[in-house]
């Protein structure tokens, strides 16, 4: 007598939001059992989901059997498929498709004799991970400052969730590693989940967490998650996890959805960083997911920032009398440990300057200064290669990317231009292209750009041992080959460089001792862009650069270390506030403009986008998605006695503000509701419809909900 075994599998993205494909098998799996089933003409992996048996089902109803059961790995638990289901609706997506991305990508191609030896292979000592790099901090364990202390105290003894608050260099990282020890000291099979935001700063947290816990728990106990790994390397990192042998487990966003079935303890480094936001597939936030699955898990969940997300900040709002608990706990730790004093802000105003100045006189003074005491400088442009545009002066050509609605970038170091959003690269032309003119200049500059000028301003600068000012650049261009990002902050750290060049990139995390001056060139584009959240990114970008500057309190007690910002708008409220290191009074400033405009946190927003070849394609197919979606609410019990702005709005279909890419015209449309159930709700049976217009739409080459978006 079979059974009937419904199993998640990576379905076709036309098949839309199908739940689960049904198979047979001589007798009932475990739920979240492994499995291989045939899909077409292949066979793929799946994810057992559920059990029953076959008299339910029609007569002559035919069933492909299940090929192979993985043995030798245990199922993944109920709550990992809970997660998963969660996660599939909450952003739309197919469960299958979220489970099986949640899988190592190795595990989909092996068969059962290959999984069997690999298992066996992750069971034998010789499986140790590749040796972390060295740490910098020393293994001893310091005394918790009272700040520290008190906040630990906190963390044990009140459920959460957490949001630790406190400034860079307060000595988070130490909170949340006297948690880990704390946790895995009670309980011996507990796990506990370190997220940070980018590969990039794995590193030097990897060392610091083998550093303090490889001695007590074993280097076996800790492993990485993350995309920089090799696929034998995930799959290594996953299946000790999943075994529940890795015990302390450091990963970006991804580590979210792992299977830990002894998870107890999740913290979300740098919780306000956009890039826990997925931005393909199942555009989860693994912040916000991190929450949930504390919930589910009975984990502690600690988020933790110096410049928290404004969501955030706003759940962590203590109660007015009266009013609903916050939801998450605040917990705040404002001094500097250790370090000098925060950066003083001094703030250039540009429209006191020449026009077209770079570089002030005033902060290259300060710059030359800095050097010639020994300490480093870090120059911030959001902006790489040469100059943004090249153009010609005598017709008005300029370097418009072919498929993109974007300018290609002049980059000088291999003369050549290049988009940035399709990679069409071209050698830079002598003439130009329309009317042969060889008058061809360029207008804005890059970090490419800056690193030469610098050269060039502070030639004959020397540092205190008599050499000659050392200038190097990092961002994506200096850094695409393996290893190089590795190599260039091993030159920062060793003091070979003095003034640092470099993107966003160079602002987080990294623990540079010896840097005296943070420079931001060009911060003014953020305070008025279209994205709301640009003055939110731009703060804490600032915040964090700053937070690079006096971490060595020797070299502050010489001269306070210092913020600089050259910027129009030197009496703009975020600079105001920048100035007083007053993150509380930024997030109150900016929680009321959006509180006023019925912006997030105070309304819930999906966006569906759609590519097409045409633009009125992609519009035509969200307004037709907007006309049914009107319909359905007005089906909707309630939603008509529905004040304006309660309810839920669907605005209309407009160009995303890079409106082509690689030859692809794209349109975006907004919903917004007060309601985050209502806004839910609606998706979920806007959703079906839309998968149907779409046939009828037929130019639509993609089309994607994404729930919570970051950019707008
Ligand atoms: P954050 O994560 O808030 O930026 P860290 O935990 O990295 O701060 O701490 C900043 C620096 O202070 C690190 O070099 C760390 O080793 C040191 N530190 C942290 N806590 C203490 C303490 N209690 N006593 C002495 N030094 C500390
Ligand atoms: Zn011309
Ligand atoms: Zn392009």
């Amino acid at each position: 007598m079979a059974v009937l075994i419904s199993v998640l599998v990576q379905t076709p993205a036309h098949s839309g939001l199908v739940s689960a494909l049904h198979y047979e098998h001589p007798r009932e799996l475990p739920l979240g059992t492994l499995v291989r089933v045939p899909l077409g003409q292949r066979e793929t992996l799946g994810v057992v989901v559920a059990t029953q048996d076959t008299d339910s089902l029609p007569e002559g109803t035919h069933l492909r059997p299940i090929a192979a059961v993985l043995e030798g790995l245990a199922p993944l638990n109920a709550r990992w498929v809970e997660l998963i289901e969660f996660a599939a609706r909450y952003y739309q997506r197919s469960p299958g498709e979220v489970a099986l991305s949640a899988l190592p990508p190795a595990l989909r191609e092996l068969n059962s004799t290959q999984l069997a030896r690999r298992l066996q292979r992750t069971k034998t000592p010789a499986a140790a991970q590749p040796q972390a790099p060295k740490a910098q901090t020393s293994a001893v364990r310091p005394e918790l400052t009272d700040e520290q202390a008190q906040a630990f105290e906190q963390i044990q003894s009140e459920p959460g969730p957490f949001l630790l608050f406190g400034s860079t260099g307060s000595g988070k990282t130490e909170v949340y590693l006297r948690c880990v020890e704390a946790l895995l000291e009670q309980d011996d099979s507990a796990q506990a989940l370190l997220m940070v935001p980018e590969i990039n700063l794995t590193p030097q947290l990897e060392a610091r967490v083998h550093e303090r816990l490889a001695p007590r728990w074993g280097s076996q106990a800790i492993v990485s998650m993350h995309s920089g790994l090799t696929p034998a390397q995930r799959l290594r990192s996953w299946l000790s996890a999943h075994s529940g042998q890795a015990r302390i487990i450091l990963g970006t966003r991804m580590a979210i959805l792992a299977s830990l079935p002894h998870l107890k303890l999740i913290v979300v480094d740098e919780e306000h960083d956009p890039s826990y936001k997925q931005q393909e597939g199942a555009r989860y936030s693994a912040r916000d997911l991190a929450v949930y699955r504390g919930r589910l898990e009975q984990a502690r969940v600690i988020l933790g920032s110096a410049t928290p997300s404004l969501e955030s900040w706003q759940h962590s709002e203590p109660a007015t009398s009266g009013g609903k608990p916050p939801r998450y706990r605040r917990v705040a730790m404002p001094s500097r440990i250790g370090l000098g004093a925060l950066p003083q802000v001094r703030r250039v105003d540009m429209n006191l300057q020449p026009r077209q100045t770079v570089f002030s006189g005033v902060l290259l003074d300060a710059m030359r200064e800095r050097v010639r005491a020994g300490e480093q400088v870090l120059v911030l442009l959001n902006r790489r290669g040469y100059s943004p545009v090249l153009h010609c002066r005598s017709c008005g050509w300029k370097s418009e990317c072919a498929h993109c609605s974007a300018f290609r970038v002049f980059h000088k170091i291999d003369r050549t231009l290049r988009c940035h959003h399709c990679g069409l690269t071209d050698r830079v032309p002598r003439h130009c292209p329309d009317c042969g003119d060889a008058d061809l200049g360029m207008l804005g500059r890059g970090t490419e750009m800056l690193e030469e000028q610098l050269a060039e301003l502070l030639s004959g600068l020397t540092r205190p041992d008599g050499q000659a000012v050392r200038i190097a650049r990092i961002d994506a261009d200096s850094t695409r080959l393996q290893g190089a990002l590795e190599q260039q902050l091993a030159q920062v750290h060793a003091g070979d460089v003095d003034i640092l060049v470099g993107t966003q990139m160079i602002a987080k995390g990294h623990d540079f001792r010896r840097v005296g001056m943070v420079a931001a060139l060009d911060p003014d584009g953020a305070l008025f862009s279209s994205d709301f959240r640009a003055p939110e990114r731009l703060f804490a970008l600032l915040m964090q650069a700053g937070g690079r500057a006096g971490r060595d309190a020797a070299l502050n007690r010489q001269s306070p270390s210092e913020l600089w910002v050259q910027t129009f708008h030197p009496q703009h409220p975020l600079f105001e506030a920048l100035r007083e290191h007053d993150y509380p009074a930024f997030a109150q400033q900016q929680l009321k403009e959006r509180e006023q405009a019925g912006m997030p946190p105070f309304s819930a927003q999906a966006l569906v986008r759609a590519e097409a070849r045409q633009q009125e394609a992609a519009q035509a197919f969200l307004n037709a998605a907007r006309e049914a979606g009107e319909a359905l609410l007005s089906d909707m019990p309630g939603h008509a006695d529905l004040g304006p702005g309660e309810g839920l709005t669907l605005f209309a279909a407009v160009p995303m503000s890079l409106q082509r890419v690689a030859s692809v015209e794209r349109a975006q449309m907004l919903i917004e509701s007060p309601s985050r159930l209502l806004l839910q709700r609606f998706l979920t049976q806007w959703h079906p419809i839309l998968h149907s217009l779409r046939s009828r739409h037929r130019s639509v080459i993609r089309w994607a909900v994404d729930v919570d978006p970051q950019s707008i």
